[in-house]
């Protein structure tokens, strides 16, 4: 049987990619639609086969208690909205799948994750690039010693924001600027690859005066994180820079470069080792359906998923620390983290 989901917020996220892709997953369905507009909700029901009964505003979201066809909530709503949701889902004993970042800092995520333990439900971050055949590729580049030493990471994730009232530039829905809703694909994906947590960060933040889209948060970070073994990684994220999202790992003996590497679709991944360059391809699939597909799973078989809330709680202390760092001027060194099992 296939788990029904309740999607909150109906945005472009919803719309053009979360939706269509329930539609074609084995082991998900959409099964009701939490919106702020009637009417909107009840358009989007027409157009996937739901009816006005499926559709509930934020204040009937308890009512999906009522529904023993929903077992699980995918909140798609601002950030700061990403804590409230998640710990009323917990209350009415759903599961839940939140986007990405899991909040807005590492203390509300970790509140997250109380609330939905203690409430006996699952927490799944939607770290859609960890669901990804490329990007596990990579991981097994670098973490099979085929690389050699690993010595150097960098990545750039960057693009134009350019409506000045969109709430990703209001600090108090968003959090900060491209950092939490961009920057962090390089932030976790390196984390993920290297399955190593980092030991320090240094960064440096952008802030243009004059221009109206930069009043409350960055236009741009640039941070390095330390790693063990002298491994270094560069990150750069913009909100003012050509579309760009590029991941490349340099070992002693040879490198991955992924470009683009955080897009929904025509990932290119290029290795080089001592056997020569390649660039492995994979049967088609959609990022948004695997996630959907693994956390029903999961939920069938009562299993943590593989991007639990933790995952989004550890890019979050990262990121309070990046922000330390830009504020302080100083490196700022991180407590030591228990290493992830690499099962999945
Ligand atoms: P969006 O602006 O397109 O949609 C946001 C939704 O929230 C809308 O339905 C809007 O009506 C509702 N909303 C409720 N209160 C609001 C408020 N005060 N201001 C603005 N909207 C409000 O946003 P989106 O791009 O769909 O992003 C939603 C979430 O999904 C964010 O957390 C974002 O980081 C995440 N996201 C993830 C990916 C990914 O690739 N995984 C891509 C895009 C967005």
């Amino acid at each position: 049987k296939r788990v029904g989901y309740a999607i909150v917020g109906l945005g472009k996220l919803s719309a053009e990619e979360l939706i269509p892709a329930a539609r074609t997953s084995e082991h998900a369905y959409v099964a009701a639609l939490v919106t702020s507009e009637e009417d909107k909700g009840e358009a989007f029901a027409r157009a996937f086969d739901l009816t006005e009964n499926d559709v509930y505003t934020y204040d009937e979201f308890e009512k999906l208690a009522e529904r023993d066809d929903v077992e699980a909530v995918y909140i798609v709503l601002p950030n700061s909205m990403h804590r409230e949701y998640v710990e009323r889902a917990a209350k009415i004993g759903k599961h839940v799948l939140c986007e990405k970042p899991l909040s807005l800092n590492a203390e509300d995520a970790q509140a997250m994750v109380d609330a939905c333990r203690e409430a006996d439900v699952l927490l799944m971050t939607a770290y859609r690039c960890q669901y990804t055949p490329e990007h596990w590729a990579a991981r097994d580049a670098v973490q099979s010693g085929k690389l050699g030493t690993i010595r150097v990471i960098d990545s750039i994730h960057a693009h134009v924001e350019d409506d000045p009232e969109a709430w990703r530039l209001k600090m108090a829905l968003a959090g900060g600027g491209p950092l939490p809703d961009i920057g962090l694909y390089s932030l976790n994906i390196i984390r993920f690859v290297l399955g190593e947590e980092p030991q320090w960060v240094f960064a440096d933040l952008h802030q243009p005066e004059g221009d109206e889209r930069f009043g409350e948060v960055e236009e741009r970070v640039s941070w390095t994180m330390g790693f063990s073994g002298g491994v270094v990684a560069h990150c750069l994220t913009s909100y003012a820079a050509q579309s760009t999202s590029t991941l490349r790992v340099l070992g002693e003996k040879g490198s991955v470069l992924m470009d683009p590497a955080f897009d929904y679709q025509g990932l290119k991944l290029t290795i080089e080792d001592s056997e020569g360059k390649f660039q492995p391809s994979f049967p088609a699939y959609d990022q948004f359906g695997n996630e959907f597909d693994h956390f029903a799973q999961c939920i069938r078989e009562g299993k943590t998923p593989w991007t639990p809330g933790e995952e989004g709680v550890a890019d979050h202390v990262v990121m309070d620390a990046i922000y330390e760092s830009a504020r302080t001027g100083k490196r700022v060194e991180l407590k030591p983290v228990k290493k992830k099992d690499a099962s999945r």
